[in-house]
């Protein structure tokens, strides 16, 4: 059990309530998290913008820092994956990894070299194309992925310039305080405030009159919220949510390769990946084949105790989650979809559901239509490519897709002309700090990672002056 504290201008903050944060694993409590008020969010507010004029100002000094944090960050790598694992349910040995990969993206926007550019208009003047920081930034998370997806928003937007308050899901507070402890040791006071509360601490964070921008992961539905309240005093926003990837499997594909890799791709995380494969399309001569290898690698996960040595896939995160999952795998059995593996919970404490293939259904069905974000997935049969083609991009939803086949050129030539941010080819879910990652239509707006992802956390500004005698 763990209790955290927030930190508001660099030291822990005390606050009158909390409440209970559940261990998926064992459904008993995994530690107590504080529950802000709106003064605590007008105290993290007001030290983010007295600490913005000096952050803002010396670029070296936040490089310097950033790399400082991300060896903070590797030095707690097993303290902060165990509060992880105990809270998210995330096997341990992934859960560390986790911290591992914030510390990763610490580093990457610590040395990343952003040349200046400069329009030579004319004879006589210039134009330097600068970028200048926003001010503080709201950053939201979810409980999916907490430490690795904030560090995709605090490394770009405080090497940027910028201050932050980060909040974490309710689901998933506690291992978000506790690397906000280990960064207060590293950054100076408000540079970095980490507040937790329910989603109404969001909806006070997006409504607040300081922060410029809001950077947001979760759910469309969430997204939805966050931009209308935003769209109130133009704040930036970049949203990042929901997916229903598609895996299109070409009729030449090598069978083992391609249900370990989409195996893979789909039941990391127990599904709960916003650009996991949540739909898979087979050439229909090929379906039982594919169906019944990858049934065959659900039947080989080791499901379980995320403490013990071995396990590959633990519980859904939260018992809303495990709910919604079981309510579409029962609606899609209701509807003539069977189980070629699992097909139901786990008869003892927490939120299990076993890895699940479902075959002989198709659009139309709920767990198919929607982003199920579990570890079930629907095989979907189809005729001709264009078929499947249309399928994949019959949604409302475009972050990720890929296309499998002996032949990469000729996946390629398709994955091109799938709807959405990310379009793999032989592979899903590659994710890189140098590659930006973002969704079409309702999977989100604007990007992150990369020089796209810092450039998101600026403003362009155009110092028009006249050339110097050296230019
Ligand atoms: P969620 O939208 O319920 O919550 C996300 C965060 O937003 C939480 O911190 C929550 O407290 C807060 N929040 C909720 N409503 C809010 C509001 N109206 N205003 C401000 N803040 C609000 O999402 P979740 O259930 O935590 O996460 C799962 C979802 O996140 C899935 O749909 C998944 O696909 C998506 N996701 C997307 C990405 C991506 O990069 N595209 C990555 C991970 C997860």
């Amino acid at each position: 059990m763990t209790d955290q504290a927030m930190v508001i201008e660099g030291r822990r903050w005390a606050t009158s309530s909390s409440f209970d944060v559940v261990n998926p694993a064992t459904e008993r409590s995994a530690g107590l998290a504080p529950d802000a008020s709106k003064d605590d969010l007008e105290a993290a507010m007001t030290a983010a913008r007295r600490a913005f004029p000096a952050w803002s100002r010396d670029e070296e000094r936040r490089r310097a820092l950033l790399r400082e944090a991300a060896a903070a960050l590797s030095a707690a790598a097993e303290q902060l994956g165990a509060i992880l694992c105990a809270e998210s349910g995330h096997p341990l040995a992934q859960a560390v990894t986790e911290i591992y990969g914030a510390s990763i993206w610490f580093s990457y926007y610590a040395d990343l070299e952003v040349p200046l550019e400069s329009i030579e208009l004319d004879a006589t003047s210039i134009a330097e194309v600068r970028r200048r920081p926003l001010g503080v930034v709201a950053a939201i998370t979810p409980w999916n992925y907490p430490l690795v997806l904030a560090s995709w928003k605090l490394a770009p937007a405080l090497r940027a310039g910028n201050t932050v308050v980060l909040k974490p899901s309710p689901f998933t507070p506690l291992a978000t305080l506790a690397m906000g402890e280990v960064l207060a040791e590293v950054f100076p006071p408000g540079v970095l405030n980490v507040l937790s509360g329910g989603d109404e601490l969001g909806q006070w964070m997006t409504a607040h009159p300081i922060p410029r921008k809001v950077s947001f992961t979760g759910s469309v539905a969430g997204g939805r919220s966050v931009a209308l309240s935003a769209a109130a005093d133009l704040k930036r926003v970049t949203l990042e949510l929901g997916g229903n990837d598609a895996a299109i499997i070409l009729d030449d594909a090598d069978l083992d390769e391609v249900a370990d890799g989409i195996f893979k791709g789909a039941f990391v995380n127990s599904g709960q990946v916003c650009s996991a494969i949540k739909r898979v399309y087979a050439p229909k001569s090929r379906y039982d084949e594919f169906v019944d290898a990858l049934a065959a690698r659900a039947g080989a996960a080791v499901m379980g105790d995320p403490l013990a040595e071995g396990t590959t896939l633990g519980p859904l995160s939260t018992r809303p989650q495990y709910d919604r999952v079981l309510g579409l795998l029962g609606d899609a059995l209701d509807r003539g979809a069977v189980a070629a593996s699992g097909g139901a919970a786990r008869d003892s404490a927490g939120y299990f559901i076993e890895p699940t293939i479902l075959r002989d259904l198709g659009e139309g069905i709920a767990i198919v239509d929607e982003e199920q974000f579990g570890p079930v997935l629907p095989v979907l049969s189809y005729d001709h490519v264009d078929d499947a083609l249309a399928r994949a991009n019959g949604t409302m939803f475009g972050l990720g897709g890929s296309v499998w086949s002996a032949d990469p050129e000729r996946a390629a030539e398709v994955a091109g002309l799938l709807e959405c941010g990310t379009a793999w080819v032989n592979t899903h879910l590659a994710l890189s700090p140098l590659q930006p990652f973002g969704g079409f239509k309702w999977s989100g707006i604007g990007v992150e990672n990369g020089p796209w992802g810092l450039a998101s956390f600026s403003e362009i500004q155009i110092l028009h002056r006249p050339r110097s005698s050296t230019t």
